[in-house]
């Protein structure tokens, strides 16, 4: 990939746009870019520098999402609206063409990453709730305010508002920088041979680096609890910003029919309805799902006789009950998969496990807990595109608003160590 109209290749202290900006290290790469730490040395602060191939068909990608970013932050002048801000744009000449860059605002990792942190167990309710009303607001206000869907949103398109400094910790921008494969489908993250003898070595740091935070985590949490990894997330901050708006659309103006990751992707989608920001929602839902559980909330795959597709819309009414007729029969690709009588046709028998017992067979969570944040999703997981709540609704779910009694438990409990270790 780092041939003509492909990735710019870049080495440590690279100079940017007249020298402004100067390259520290890799962040990340996608399918079209690579994206790497840089400081700005205007601003004097750290930012992250997208570098897109440079064949036409990425430079015209890029240039769209440029037009997506510039009207997301001339809309938020305070910057609080939990969408990634572009700072700057600018050409880069290289051996391999032209290259549109992105200067945006550093962030830490992933929400991939972090569930790969906690070892795909699931993170606290309380945790998912605090990311949960961060990418609502972002949601709102894309939909409500700009009128623009983001059609791809999912774990690895929500990074963490990065807490480190890295100009104090220049390994690490938040839980496992490089720690893992780049993240991305099959056809990002290739790389050259050279690339990836430094992602390895980077790799081994990072992971050393790790090992020691989580030992510190550990100890400072002591006792019975050092088992528990997921508490080792505990006092962080989950604040975080949507990013990659690669393939943003306005609402009104949509020239996309196949949208959203395989896993995120609404039925309406899938079946070639029309569709609009609920289908933000639905990935929305599923990603809050993964959150929770570590699981991804559907993984469909080709069988014997049937295609990704139909094992996908089987998966759904094996969680959702069966799909209103009207709605299965209603796509222009619907007869590729129902009968008239909106039965699937390939696949026959479906085992109905509804959610509320899926979070408490499976994943054990408590009754309670499984039942509330069942009532929250359901809404947001309906086939109905139209009756799904808004992002704004769901913020004022009494669910958004939960206290809830394993927070205060814990708080207790560690009000109690610390009148325990200062006695
Ligand atoms: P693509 O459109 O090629 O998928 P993304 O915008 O998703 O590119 O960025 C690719 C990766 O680069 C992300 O998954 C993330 O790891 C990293 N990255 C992107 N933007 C930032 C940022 N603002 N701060 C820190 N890391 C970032
Ligand atoms: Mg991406």
């Amino acid at each position: 990939s780092y041939r003509k109209g492909g990735y710019h290749a870049v080495r440590i202290g690279d100079p940017f746009s007249g020298g402004r900006y100067i390259a520290q290290r890799k962040l990340g790469w996608g399918q079209f870019s690579t994206v790497w730490l840089a400081y700005d040395t205007l601003s004097s602060s750290y930012v992250a520098l997208k570098i897109q191939k440079s064949a036409q068909q990425f430079a015209q990608a890029a240039l769209h999402e440029i037009e997506f970013l510039s009207a997301a932050a001339d809309g938020d002048l305070q910057n609080t609206k939990c969408v990634v801000r572009l700072i700057d744009h600018f050409k880069h000449a290289g051996p391999n063409g032209q290259h549109l860059c992105m200067v945006l605002e550093f962030l830490g990792d992933s929400l991939l990453r972090l569930i790969r942190y906690n070892r795909y167990k699931g993170l606290k309710m309380d945790k998912v709730r605090e990311i949960c009303r961060c990418v609502l607001t972002g949601l709102d206000y894309l939909h409500r305010e700009l009128g623009m869907i983001h059609s791809d949103l999912k774990p690895e398109n929500i990074l963490l508002c990065s807490t480190i400094d890295p100009a104090k910790d220049p390994v690490r921008s938040g839980l496992t920088p490089l720690l893992e494969k780049p993240e991305g489908n099959a056809n990002g993250g290739g790389g050259s041979s050279t690339m990836n003898l430094i992602e390895k070595k980077l790799k081994r740091r990072a992971k050393r680096a790790v090992a020691k935070i989580s030992e510190r985590r550990v100890s400072m949490v002591g006792g019975e609890a050092s088992s528990n990894t997921e508490r080792s997330l505990d006092g962080i901050d989950m604040r975080c910003k949507v990013v990659d708006f690669g393939n943003a659309c306005w609402a009104d103006k949509q020239f996309a029919e196949e949208i959203q990751t395989r896993q995120y992707r609404a039925p309406e989608v899938i079946l070639k309805s029309r569709y609009s920001f609920s289908v933000d929602m639905w990935s929305f839902g599923c990603t809050a799902f993964e959150l929770v559980t570590g699981d991804m909330l559907f993984a469909p795959k080709e069988g014997n006789g049937y295609g990704e597709d139909e094992d996908h819309l089987a998966l759904m009414m094996e969680l959702l009950g069966k799909m209103p007729r009207k709605i299965a029969i209603g796509g222009a690709k619907s007869k590729d998969y129902f009968d008239r009588h909106g039965d699937l046709k390939r696949i026959r028998r479906l085992k109905y496990w509804p959610l509320d017992r899926l979070l408490v067979d499976k994943y054990k969570l408590p009754e309670a807990e499984a039942k509330e944040f069942a009532e929250f999703l359901s809404p947001i997981l309906e086939f109905a595109p139209e009756k799904r709540p808004t992002a704004q609704q769901c913020l004022e779910h009494p669910w958004m608003n939960v206290v809830s009694t394993q927070n205060n438990a814990d708080n207790v409990e560690s009000q109690m160590r610390n009148l325990h270790i200062k006695g």
